[in-house]
């Protein structure tokens, strides 16, 4: 995770990239508004941490420049503390606003926020060599996305969510029962399961294992 913090006080930058860095995010320091758009055009940050009094310009003219070129979070952090400023920011799109002096584990807490709101902490689930994207609904084996039915996905994705589960032919069953609206008979889960297999390489059924009679069992 890459943190463009946009700040000209040399106290807080020196204190804000230790204290980031110490939680394993990159920090990188603008201290100008022309450097903070040269460097978000560089490298695309996962978050802005921006103050709103900077030598060439203020903080409210670069969240409002960002947020009509990029998607990434924006937290104000200045010790303009009225409620109008306040106002303007999240009128602009700021997505948090904090008040210098600040506490640390609280501005830690916030940025997590910010990053999980933003789908940016995004759920992956990994079985193996799969990985599954939650949110965008990707799957990948060995890093090569694989393209999937609706009905494959449904049944791997409840499998991955709990791998090592035993999931009866039933349980299956019913669970796809609710998405597709058709009638899902035996044979057709059958047939499905293997052509999920083949998608994801895993034609002996070492990753999707038969529990015979029962149902399968996704190994970790
Ligand atoms: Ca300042």
């Amino acid at each position: 995770m890459k943190i463009l913090l946009v700040e000209d006080n040399e106290a807080i930058i020196l204190g804000l990239q230790y204290l980031l860095e110490q939680e394993g995010y990159t920090c990188q320091v603008a201290r100008r508004r022309r450097e903070a758009e040269r460097m978000a055009a560089g490298e695309t940050p996962d978050l802005l941490l921006l103050d709103i009094g900077l030598p060439d310009g203020d903080g409210y003219q670069l969240c409002q420049t960002f947020r009509q070129q990029y998607t990434f979070p924006v937290i104000f952090l200045t010790a303009r503390e009225e409620e109008e400023d306040v106002v303007r920011a999240f009128d602009l799109g700021a997505d948090d606003y904090i008040i210098k002096p600040f506490r640390n584990r609280e501005l830690l807490s916030r940025i997590r926020n910010v990053l999980r709101r933003g789908g940016r902490e995004q759920e992956v689930l990994q079985c193996g060599h799969i990985t599954l994207e939650v949110e965008s609904g990707r799957v990948r084996v060995s890093g090569e996305e694989v393209t999937l039915t609706k009905l494959e996905y449904k049944i791997l994705s409840s499998m991955m969510s709990c791998p090592g589960k035993l999931f009866t032919r039933d349980e299956i069953l019913s669970d796809v029962w609710d998405i597709s609206g058709n009638f899902v008979n035996d044979n057709t889960l059958s047939v499905t399961i293997k052509r999920l297999r083949e998608k994801l390489g895993d034609g002996e059924g070492r990753i999707i294992k038969t529990v015979r009679g029962m149902g399968y069992r996704m190994e970790r």
